[in-house]
């Protein structure tokens, strides 16, 4: 017999051999019709598979993260088989589950596919999956997993095959298809109701250019066609606040295949609203004790050499640029912190002056392939809201408080509430892969996670994830669809202060290693704005729009006195124009909703009689008539008690 202890910590016994699914029959048929997989001592496995030892047991149905991931990951599979047998012949790349769903890299050969034929698959897919067709796993040797891949002409697996150790090699077979795969999968194809294939691309074996490019179809399932029904609604409403899109309807950002792919260009809608978001964080820094610093765009390779960006960036990105007489050799800046070190280092530093705060809302530019490029998310050049802060240990704790009261200011000013952190420690077995002392670490380790406690955060914490040279903490937004972005980061650095051998002089006299933190709030602006366009669907908060106000005259003969509020309106600091067409009224309210301009003020013969205007707002309608004061101090007092500061 084994022991099987659960999740509320109480222990079963079974004879060897029990899968978790028996452990679930054994609890109650209702919840095993539900288990898609399940966690076996934090590791995840079939359902099916037979235990033989004492194990923790998590039981990972829908709910479970790791249960929609092994449920989508199956789905690849029944895609690949619907394949197979529609389209004999064809081979197969990679199949994982992503996100939202997964997908299947496959070579077709000779057969055309595009959108017109996912309705095809789906059909043979749903087929398949009232078959309930069980998945099961085999060991294999590495000998006859390649005699079966040669068999079959399959030469994408082969060499995923050759880059694995014997012993280790499994593959699962499920109805006609049987692939080359780690697993875990859920028990058969009958949890899968209701799929629907999303989108087709190019994707190059292995991610490299040079090779061959595969297609790639996207899908998704689910277990009730209710789910899918919700997620395609909200599919659509995706699509119409693609930051793409809004972007464009709104004039704040283009492309030019002129000045180059991967390229933002702000317009100067854009600019401004840019310009906004970094003078309150500039504020709010310098509040903080941030100082400013500037740096080229451009840094000599020894730099780079120095800091190790050459090694990770250097080879694979962009080329370098040579000056013509001197031999000199420099690199677009990939990162900001290799300048902020000799920053630091022009001059000797006292314990006294720590922590040192660096600001600078400093472009870099980085290479990324053509077909990863995508609206301001994924660009080539972009700007970073950076700082680094140079402390001694025993500041890390304070350092973190401030930088996350930043954070938070700023996710409050732009009505992001739903807001997840991701903590990233050390793996505790495997120390040895960390630089810095042990010390340093678990002083920095535990900081951190005191101050998740102390500040109620919504953390969760990660062993194992931190780089190699310091633990981190990110921020992790949820927009108003639900959708999981990560845009803040505070890391710790034991790396840096070495390769560029940062001191401070101590009280003892002696030279001592500060610690570097490196911190952005907004990630980049570009990505950002990106986010933020795609959460607030460009209503933005009335702070930060472009125009806050449009004043809308009934006919010429009002339009002196639409300029006259125009005029002690920005003497108010509130921005906006006049729609001054020859167009009737109702025809510009509606230009101005599409614009989500936030108020429009109507303005004729009786407000100019009484010196008012007639508002209305954005998406709600009609809201009365205002004198201009009582306007403008109703505008200032909502930007004022977004932007403020609580303390
Ligand atoms: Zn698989
Ligand atoms: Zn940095």
């Amino acid at each position: 017999m084994i022991n099987i202890k659960l999740p509320d910590g109480s222990i079963r016994q079974f004879p060897k051999g029990v899968t978790a699914l028996d452990v679930a029959r054994d609890i109650s048929e209702g919840l095993a019709r539900n288990v898609l997989a399940a966690k076996i001592n934090g590791e995840v496995w079939d359902a099916t598979r037979p235990l033989n030892h004492d194990a923790d047991l998590e039981l990972l149905t829908w709910r479970d993260d790791a249960g929609k991931s092994a449920m989508w990951h199956s789905s690849a599979h029944l895609m690949a088989e619907a394949i197979e047998l529609l389209y004999p012949g064809v081979k197969f790349g990679i199949g994982p589950d992503i996100e939202n769903g997964f997908y299947y890299d496959v070579d077709f050969g000779e057969y055309e596919i595009s959108d017109k034929d996912l309705g095809k698959i789906e059909n043979k897919m749903l087929e398949l999956a009232r078959q309930k067709q069980v998945f099961s796993r085999k060991d294999i040797s590495k000998t006859d997993a390649e005699k079966f891949f040669t068999d079959k002409g399959d030469e994408y697996k082969l060499e995923l095959i050759s880059d694995l150790t014997d012993g280790e090699i499994t593959l699962y077979e499920s109805g006609h298809f049987t692939d080359l795969c780690r697993g875990p999968h859920i028990p058969t194809t009958g949890f899968i109701k209701a799929i629907k294939l999303l989108s087709i691309a190019g994707a190059y074996w292995r991610g490299d250019e040079t090779r061959k490019q595969l297609t790639r179809i996207y899908g998704i399932t689910f277990p009730k066609k209710k789910e899918l029904d919700e997620y395609l609604v909200m599919l659509e409403e995706a699509k119409k606040r693609d930051h793409r899109k809004l972007g464009k309807e709104l004039e704040l950002f283009t492309f030019s295949q002129k000045v180059g792919q991967g390229l933002p260009l702000w317009l100067p809608k854009g600019a401004e609203l840019r310009e906004r978001l970094e003078q309150f964080l500039k504020e709010v820094q310098k509040e903080a004790g941030y100082q400013p610093v500037i740096s080229p765009h451009i840094g000599n390779v020894d730099l780079y050499k120095t800091s190790g960006h050459y090694q990770k960036y250097g080879e694979e990105s962009f080329r370098p640029i040579k000056t013509p007489a001197e031999g000199e050799e420099f690199f677009l800046k990939p990162m900001n912190c290799p300048h902020h070190c000799e920053i630091y280092n022009a001059k000797p530093h006292s314990y006294k002056e720590l922590p040192i705060r660096y600001a600078e809302f400093g472009t870099v530019y980085r290479y990324e392939q053509s077909g990863e490029l995508h609206g301001l998310t994924r660009v080539r050049g972009f700007t970073q809201d950076d700082a680094h802060i140079f402390c001694m240990p025993d500041q890390i704790k304070d350092e973190f408080k401030a930088v996350i009261d930043i954070i938070e200011r700023i996710f409050t000013a732009l009505d992001f509430k739903d807001v997840l952190v991701q903590i990233s420690l050390r793996d505790p077995d495997n120390k040895e892969k960390y630089i810095g002392s042990d010390e340093n670490w678990e002083k920095a380790e535990t900081a951190i996670k005191e101050v998740a406690e102390e500040r109620g955060l919504n953390a969760v914490t990660e062993y194992g994830e931190a780089a190699f040279y310091g633990p981190k903490m990110d921020f992790i937004v949820k927009d108003a669809l639900g959708r999981k972005w990560q845009l803040g980061t505070i890391q710790v650095d034991y790396n840096l202060p070495e390769r560029f051998d940062l001191t401070y002089v101590g009280s003892d006299n002696e030279k001592h290693r500060p610690v570097m933190i490196h911190r952005a709030p907004f990630g980049s602006l570009e990505r950002f704005v990106a986010v933020l366009i795609e959460h607030c669907a460009g209503n933005f908060p009335l702070w930060l729009t472009p125009d806050q106000m449009i004043i809308l005259p009934i006919s010429e003969k009002y339009q002196a006195y639409a300029e006259n509020v125009l005029n002690l309106l920005s003497k108010q600091n509130i921005r906006g124009l006049i729609d001054d067409r020859s167009e009737k009224t109702g025809r510009k309210i509606r230009d101005a909703e599409m614009k989500k301009i936030p108020f429009m003020l109507i303005v004729g013969e009786k407000e100019e009689a009484d010196g008012s205007v007639s508002v209305r707002k954005h998406g709600h309608g009609d809201m009365g008539t205002y004198s201009i004061d009582s306007f403008a101090a109703m505008i200032n007092e909502e930007v004022e008690s977004l932007t403020a500061s609580d303390k």
